[in-house]
């Protein structure tokens, strides 16, 4: 059979994987692709909730790209206003009318938000976010938490560790003083929050956090600590930022910021708002975005906001707002996987946490003796899994992310498979 991807070459997904690592370094375009794995998936083609391998096979998927699919691969809602505009020229590198109409949807959704910028990426508009937040301010230094992943540019890719001081760069390569102005403290740490506003408050910039922690375990914000983080921010002159590229329009129409009712100063989306195209957005209040109004802060990119990135915006953020009861049918279909989940875990005999919210949900076996999360155990899990047709990512820490196209039935086949395979891997 020949695809739109040439012909089928018969080889497994073993081989085909093996063979990348010759022309793309590592088998994979992104780092996060490669971590974990123990049987290789290569894709052919994925729709709904569905992904197809090379070899044929049919896996139902709860990883979902990583989240950006809130109507499942290749929604044809979405795809059919692509492929036109693809049609019309998709880039030209101009202003062009789709600009407004998706920075319109964006700003009528988001409560933080009034302008912004595109971006392509989560990690373009990171790095963006905190440099306007730098320019506004005139300080530099910035307070992270320890297990919310920002992307990967310079001053935002930071090792664990979150003792109130500098964390440790996060890779080979990065210039030692790379997190000369950055802090981290644990998530939901109010006391560290609080001891580092009064040794620096006069010199913060900004406060980045997710408004839910989705990179680490789903874990939601104790009560208050949003509201900890928003005053404080507001009594010593420093921006809030909410990292919701993965939060936003997934936990709520308006993200989470909508979900908890804190509005930040700077506000960075993504994953959802353009259904698997590569698109995201910065933005705030107009006064915020000022220095890039009169371009004194700088933000560029041939690529950003090109036409066919902001056809799927429009498209997708205009099918959510239509779609009145998106987010309960969504937070209907989380409830159902994490009752069926906990379920198949407990009748195994095992010990898993589970984190929830809405259609966002992570799954991580734990070890009975200690509580901690048993990496290698969820590895075999997953590949056992994986083996019966239901992929969820290897590392435990990764979310899974469900879409209307997860039937409840398709949940319970999920949920079967993970019974099985639990009764599998415990022998
Ligand atoms: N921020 C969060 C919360 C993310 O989950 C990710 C990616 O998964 C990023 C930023 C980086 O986005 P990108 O991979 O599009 O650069």
């Amino acid at each position: 059979m020949t695809t739109i991807d040439g012909p089928r070459t018969g080889l497994s997904n073993q081989a085909a994987y093996a063979d990348l690592h010759g022309f793309v370094a590592g088998g994979v375009s992104s780092n996060m692709r490669a971590r974990g794995i123990i049987e290789p998936i290569v894709v052919d083609s994925a729709s709904g909730c569905r992904v197809r391998d090379i070899e044929g096979n049919e896996l139902i998927d709860v990883n979902m790209g990583y989240g950006p699919h809130l109507f499942g691969y290749a929604d044809p809602d979405v795809t059919a206003q692509i492929a036109a505009q693809f049609g019309r020229g998709h880039m030209t590198g101009l202003p062009h009318r789709i600009d407004r109409e998706a920075a319109g949807l964006v700003a009528e959704l988001v409560p933080g938000v009034e302008r912004l910028r595109f971006a392509n990426s989560g990690t373009e508009a990171l790095m963006s976010a905190v440099r306007l937040a730098r320019a506004v301010t005139g300080r530099t230094l910035v307070l992270t938490f320890e297990g919310h992943y920002h992307g990967w540019s310079e001053t935002l890719l930071r090792s664990r560790g979150g003792d109130g001081r500098r964390p440790a760069p996060g890779a080979a390569g990065m210039i030692p003083e790379a997190m000369e102005h950055t802090l981290q403290v644990p998530w939901n740490d109010a006391a560290a929050v609080e001891k580092v506003f009064a040794d620096h408050g006069a010199e913060l910039a900004a406060v980045m956090c997710e408004p839910v922690l989705a990179n680490d375990g789903v874990v939601v914000p104790d009560a208050g600590f949003l509201e900890l983080l928003r005053r404080l921010t507001g009594e010593h002159g420093a921006l809030l930022v909410f990292d919701e590229v993965i939060t936003g329009f997934r936990v709520a129409r308006g993200g989470g910021q909508e979900l908890y009712g804190v509005v930040p100063d700077l506000t960075v989306v993504s994953k959802a708002m353009g259904g698997g195209f590569p698109v995201a957005a910065f933005g705030g209040s107009r006064e915020v975005m000022e220095p890039l109004a009169r371009y004194e802060a700088f933000h560029a990119g041939v690529y950003s906001g090109n036409h066919a990135a902001l056809r799927a915006v429009a498209a997708t953020l205009a099918k959510i707002r239509a779609a009145g009861a998106l987010y309960t049918e969504l937070d209907g279909i989380g409830a159902h996987a994490e009752a069926r989940v906990r379920e198949a875990v407990d009748g195994a005999g095992r010990t898993a946490r589970i984190g929830r919210v809405g259609s966002m949900m992570s799954v991580a076996l734990t070890d009975p003796a200690t509580g901690e999360v048993d990496e290698a155990g969820h590895r075999l899990l997953q590949t056992a899994c994986q083996r019966r047709g239901v992929y969820f990512h290897p590392v435990p820490a990764e979310p899974w992310f469900l879409s209307t196209a997860h039937t409840r039935q398709d949940i319970d086949t999920v949920a079967e498979t993970i019974s099985e395979a639990l009764a599998e891997t415990a022998r």
